[in-house]
């Protein structure tokens, strides 16, 4: 199962993105900037995580689409 991480950076739009640190992305952000979210079975799972922390989270658009919102 796929881990993932969130960027502790906040976007211009306010958001949070999360990432899949095991398929990689172009958009991971520098590891200072990465908070671990664990494994979960979809990008959805880690997302629910992520807005423990971050209320505004939101998939990225380019590796966890499926959980990507506007
Ligand atoms: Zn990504």
């Amino acid at each position: 199962m796929p881990q993932f991480i969130v960027n502790t950076q906040v976007q211009s739009n306010g958001d949070h993105e999360v990432h899949n640190k095991t398929t990689g992305c172009s958009y991971m952000p520098a590891a200072a900037n990465q908070k671990d979210l664990g494994i979960h079975t979809s990008c959805h799972g880690a997302v629910t995580e992520a807005k423990r922390t971050y209320n505004q989270s939101n998939g990225c658009y380019h590796c966890c689409n499926a959980c990507h919102t506007q």
